[in-house]
């Protein structure tokens, strides 16, 4: 039978690091604290798998758990010489979740277990304080009636009716009625008559009593702990983050230790180094006389650890450094022992009872985009880590935010901010204002850039803070719920603006007599925490020089090649300054698109209305011009680097004209009526165009357009050449379903090819190619790659004509697919690997087992999702093309999938 307890403490620790799948990352890292012999208060931690077990049998432990518990709860005992549930020197729990990935607030926790009618006077006994035993007596009442008897018991009380919002507004009606400012300033009386009250309370709303007995109450708190795994939020939190719904979650049984027993107690977080920046520089938070998420939940404004970080919002606060400088010494020390243990900037949570440090959590903390990036080569230079390590530390998508836009600071020079408050999430931000989680979902839905504005977020707001462009706070500090939230995803965020006047329900926020609606429009400086009213400009980040280094560094690792997805000689050189080894996707049409394009979109349009081919092929020599300076001038841009250009790929139809005015000039120029040219336009329309006249089959249709394309490309090629430069033209034939199409082109090709060479006296290089994006060529791989050199996979169309899902139409059903998980993202940004990644797979092998030097790329959306390039790189592609800004993206990602096959 499986082992399901393991313990940590002073008497014997089972686990380690290594076993986070198994114990989750709190229980992994709690265990490897103790084997370092760091102060943790000695527990147990029960797996994921026995969390699994629980759930699978509907919520009942499995057989043998009881005992492991009663075995390991001897040890703990024996570790801190108490006993749980004894009436003389009582030890209390904490019940406490932790998954295999970090999912901050997502679960429960439930502190002080074990209080009840016979171990109180105990406790007051032990601590001597009658306050303190009631004041951690009233916060065990509020978690475990809100997190075992009513959440876990899938009740789902209405708006502002939950059974935590109920007594905490008990609580303040008695400080209210006290006139209290703090939860500090109630006594000992206070809080016993509130626990008592609280009692009734939970037993009128809930119709239970709150239990009295220690080990029913232990009980009650891990099966809550295991069943937060489904909890609203936490499996909303994991389709986000997209983390896996099987894996459950471990439950921590710890000692407690009481950062509330008085003015010697207190309890903090901290991280290694500044998450926000990046910045070495030991960054935290604590509070005197304070227990567990009070840090977090902005109750009070916390004190700052040190000095040298000291804020705005905490200056006027004794910092643990000169308050206690012999335990921050102590934990500074901690600190530097934690880095190097774990050579990376770990987040830490501490507690001080009575003037003794506690550790009761490390793990490797969520930082931004920035902070990884100037993180990793801090370290590499202080030797902590090597070059390797170092680019596998920021996360590929992460470098997204560095590319993000910032305020231009020209702009934001001029004007003032009407509210500060921390930098929690760099980056720039304009948009709306809403109030309301649901508002940001519902103007994200409606196309509306939003700032969501809250008093604090909490964790039922996950999904608001997702679809809001920035965030903005009132209250909590830097390692507040939002803070952290919105920096795992690189989200501009302002926590704790102190004097903003927030009031949800009016739906206006106010601040020294200026009011704010929904609605307004706000700019947020994540970087500094500063807000501006109205839009400011805002501009791409300037590349930093730390950013270039990095990426040279990942490029040594990396093997499979990374190109671009370009139209224009402007998009090309842009993804070239992002390093981009070529262009994988040249498209053509994309010259009859937009500004400038009037003049051969018109002969186009002459080519698509002709009567006979002796009018059609005389408008496609009118066209020549235009389709070889064209590819001239994106070949100059790329020089010394390959472009595959493909020819002409969308249906026709999509280019007739619609206005009169076009119409009638199209007639003239025809020298035909106008209806005659709108009936030629309607003979084209197709029912289903996506699957019609398109691609290689209108270079069938019409040969000579597809002789002039590559006579335009082989010309341009030389003269590119005779001027002393480099092109590397390939010639990619779209929409393909079988050789023949390939072997009709193939002809034309060699004749023009032979013809160019003869005129110009230069002969060309040219790879002839095909775009697999129809499953009959994926599958037909074999014979395809007799005649092609290359393949590029076109997986947009790969996965529209694999999936039987219209690329146009997924939008209707798509949320409904993912929300009830029958897809598990969307296959248009992530390559399906099940089943369409078969296709490539199966293609690459039999294509190059016809051809072993067959070379194999993706041109699809795709192409710059960390994921699939992890993919295509396993799958053994030569390179990865995607749009320019996510070049550096892909890099990354092969470098990273490069090292991790080492
Ligand atoms: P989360 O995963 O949301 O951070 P935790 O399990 O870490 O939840 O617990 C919530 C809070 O309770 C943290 O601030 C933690 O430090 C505190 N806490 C948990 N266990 C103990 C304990 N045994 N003694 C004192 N404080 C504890
Ligand atoms: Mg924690
Ligand atoms: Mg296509």
């Amino acid at each position: 039978m499986a082992k399901y307890v393991y313990s940590f403490g002073t008497t014997g620790t089972d686990g380690d690091a290594t076993m986070r799948n198994l114990l989750g990352g709190k229980g992994a890292n709690l265990a490897e604290m103790a084997n370092m012999k760091l102060p943790v208060p000695a527990g147990f931690t029960i797996t994921t798998e026995c969390c699994v077990e629980f759930l699978a049998e509907g919520g009942k432990f499995p057989a043998g758990l009881d005992k492991e518990i009663a075995t390991a709860l001897k040890k703990t005992e024996k570790a801190m010489g108490m006993k749980y549930g004894a009436a003389d020197d009582p030890l209390l729990l904490s019940s406490r979740s932790g998954a295999r990935q970090s999912m901050p607030g997502m679960m429960e926790t439930v502190l002080n277990v074990g209080l009840c009618a016979k171990t109180i006077p105990g406790l007051i006994k032990k601590s001597g304080s009658e306050r303190f035993v009631y004041d951690a007596y009233r916060r065990l009442i509020t978690m475990y009636s809100d997190v075992v008897m009513e959440k876990a018991e899938d009740i789902e009380p209405a708006e502002g009716q939950g059974i935590r919002v109920q007594l905490e507004k008990l609580m303040n009606s008695v400080k209210k009625a006290k006139g209290y400012k703090s939860d500090t300033d109630l006594t000992a009386a206070d809080l016993k008559t509130l626990c008592e009250q609280y009692k009734v309370k939970v037993k009128e709303v809930l119709g239970r009593e709150f239990p009295d007995d220690a080990m029913e109450q232990l009980n009650g708190a891990i099966s809550a702990v295991f069943k937060s795994w489904n909890g609203k939020r936490a499996v909303s939190y994991r389709r986000i983050e997209g983390l896996e719904d099987s894996w459950g979650t471990a439950v921590n049984v710890q000692s407690m230790v009481y950062g509330n027993m008085g003015d010697t107690s207190a309890t903090g977080v901290a991280f290694s180094r500044n998450p926000a920046t990046g910045e070495n520089k030991f960054y935290g938070e604590w509070l005197i006389n304070a227990q567990g998420e009070d840090v977090v939940a902005g109750i009070r404004t916390p004190s700052p650890l040190n000095e040298e970080t000291k804020n705005e919002q905490n200056k006027h606060l004794d910092s643990l450094q000169k308050e206690w400088p012999q335990l921050y010494k102590e934990l500074a020390g901690i600190r530097g022992d934690l880095e190097k243990h774990y050579t990376d900037m770990q987040d830490i949570e501490f507690t001080i009872q009575d003037g003794k440090l506690y550790m009761l959590q490390c793990r490797s903390g969520k930082r931004t985009g920035t902070a990884a990036l100037n993180m990793a080569m801090d370290m590499l230079e202080e030797g902590l880590i090597d070059e390797k390590t170092a680019v596998m530390r920021v996360e590929p998508a992460q470098l997204d935010e560095l590319l993000h836009p910032i305020i231009d600071p020209e702009a934001e020079k001029s004007v003032a901010e009407f509210v500060r408050g921390l930098p929690a999430g760099p980056g720039g931000a304009c948009g709306e204002i809403v109030f309301t989680s649901s508002d940001a979902v519902a103007a994200q839905q409606a196309g509306t850039v939003c700032i969501l504005v809250r008093e604090e977020t909490n964790p039922e707001d996950v999904e608001g803070m997702r679809a809001a462009e920035g965030i903005l706070t009132a209250r909590g500090g830097m390692t507040s719920h939002a803070a952290l939230v919105a920096r795992g995803w690189g989200k501009c965020c302002i926590v704790g603006a102190g004097d903003l006047e927030i009031d949800a329900a009016a739906g206006t926020m106010s601040i020294d007599g200026k009011a704010f609606k929904a609605g307004d429009v706000i700019t947020l400086n994540g970087t500094k925490g500063f807000v501006y009213e109205g839009a400011l400009k805002m501009m791409d980040a300037t590349e930093n020089p730390l950013f270039k280094k990095f990426m040279t560094m990942a490029d040594k690792y990396r093997t499979m090649g990374v190109r671009t997805n370009a139209d224009t000689p402007e998009d090309a050189k842009i993804a070239r300054d992002f390093g981009a080894e070529g262009i994988g996707l040249f498209r053509t049409e994309h010259m009859f698109y937009g500004v400038g394009a009037e003049e051969p979109l018109f002969i186009l349009r002459k080519m698509i209305h002709a009567g006979d081919d002796d009018e059609r092929n005389a408008a496609i020599d009118e066209l020549a011009p235009f389709v070889k300076r064209d590819i001239k001038d994106t070949l100059a841009a790329m020089d010394g680097l390959p472009v595959t250009v493909r020819l002409l790929d969308p249906p026709l139809h999509e280019f007739v004209p619609q206005s009169e005015e076009m119409l009638g000039e199209l007639a003239k120029a025809l020298k035909i009526s106008v209806d005659e040219v709108k009936k030629r336009g309607a003979d084209l329309h197709e029912v289903n165009p996506m699957m019609g006249h398109r691609g290689v089959r209108l270079g069938i249709t019409y040969a000579h357009l597809t002789e002039m394309q590559i006579r335009a490309i082989l010309e341009a090629a030389s003269e590119l050449k005779k001027e002393g430069k480099h092109p590397q033209p390939e010639l990619m034939v779209p929409v393909t379903c079988t050789v023949k199409e390939l072997d009709f082109v193939k002809p034309i090709f060699d004749r023009v090819k032979a013809q160019v060479a003869k005129a110009s006296g230069v002969e060309m290089a040219c790879l002839y190619g095909t775009m697999i994006e129809i499953p009959r060529a994926a599958l037909c791989a074999a014979r395809m790659a007799k005649t092609a050199e290359f393949f590029s996979f076109g997986t947009n169309d790969l996965t529209q004509m694999g999936f039987g899902f219209s690329r146009d139409d997924i939008g209707g059903f798509l949320n409904d697919y993912l929300s009830k998980g029958i897809l598990d993202a969307d296959p248009f940004q992530t390559i399906d690997q099940e089943g369409i990644g078969q296709l490539i797979e199966m293609s690459v092998q039999r294509g190059r087992a016809a051809r072993p030097d067959l070379k194999v790329g993706i041109c699809g959306e795709q192409g710059g999702d960390p994921a699939s390039v992890t993919f295509c790189f396993k799958l053994g592609l030569n390179y990865v093309s995607c749009s320019p800004y996510r070049i550096p993206i892909a890099r990354l990602a092969a470098a990273q999938a490069a090292l991790a096959a080492e």
